[in-house]
């Protein structure tokens, strides 16, 4: 029988940004990495990725994963880590951009019979920005995006929803936002 890794995985420099993810121990780096990708909306770009034993980038990595899952680090089983408890384990999502993650193994539990894995079960609550073109309206909605061309203009963040993204700032370079 198989057991169910449960992790915390947070931003490195946001850490109140988590999600906790549950994953079979026969499973391998490249479904932690898909869960990974979608868990941080990393899965809309097809950059590299790679899981760390240690502090990213000082420790030696299992091996990059490529979007299609495939990859030098991408079948090492979960089990075969060698993880204890209270380990940390990092991971970096795109490497010019150096997106880091910490990913703490919390417990070990029980796999529930009909259920898939990896899942994610609990997030961060979120703390959403609005959009500021929709506020000068009198509406109130949830930003999307961040325009880094406008924000780097005027020194202070400009938040957007889509449609005013699309709308005013098509040609600018922005972010996409995760909560
Ligand atoms: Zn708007
Ligand atoms: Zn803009």
């Amino acid at each position: 029988m198989s057991k169910v890794y449960e992790f915390k995985a947070a931003f490195k420099r946001r850490k109140g940004l988590w999600r906790r993810i549950q994953i079979k121990d026969d499973q391998t780096l490249k479904d932690f990495d898909s869960i990974m990708r979608k868990a941080f909306n990393h899965d809309k770009d097809d950059h590299l990725s790679e899981f760390f034993p240690g502090r990213a980038w000082r420790s030696k990595g299992f091996g990059e994963i490529d979007p299609t899952g495939k990859g030098k680090g991408s079948k090492l089983r979960i089990k075969t880590l060698g993880l204890s408890e209270g380990d940390k384990l990092e991971y970096v999502y795109d490497f010019g951009d150096d997106i880091q993650h910490i990913i703490t193994f919390e417990k070990m539990v029980e796999p529930k019979k009909g259920t898939s894995y990896p899942r994610i079960i609990a997030k961060n609550k979120p703390k959403y920005n609005y959009c500021e073109a929709c506020n000068k309206q009198g509406k109130k909605t949830k930003a999307t995006w961040v325009c880094i061309e406008c924000t780097n203009e005027r020194e202070k963040a400009l938040f957007l929803c889509d449609d005013c993204l699309i709308k005013e700032h098509e040609e600018h370079y922005a972010d996409e936002l995760t909560y």
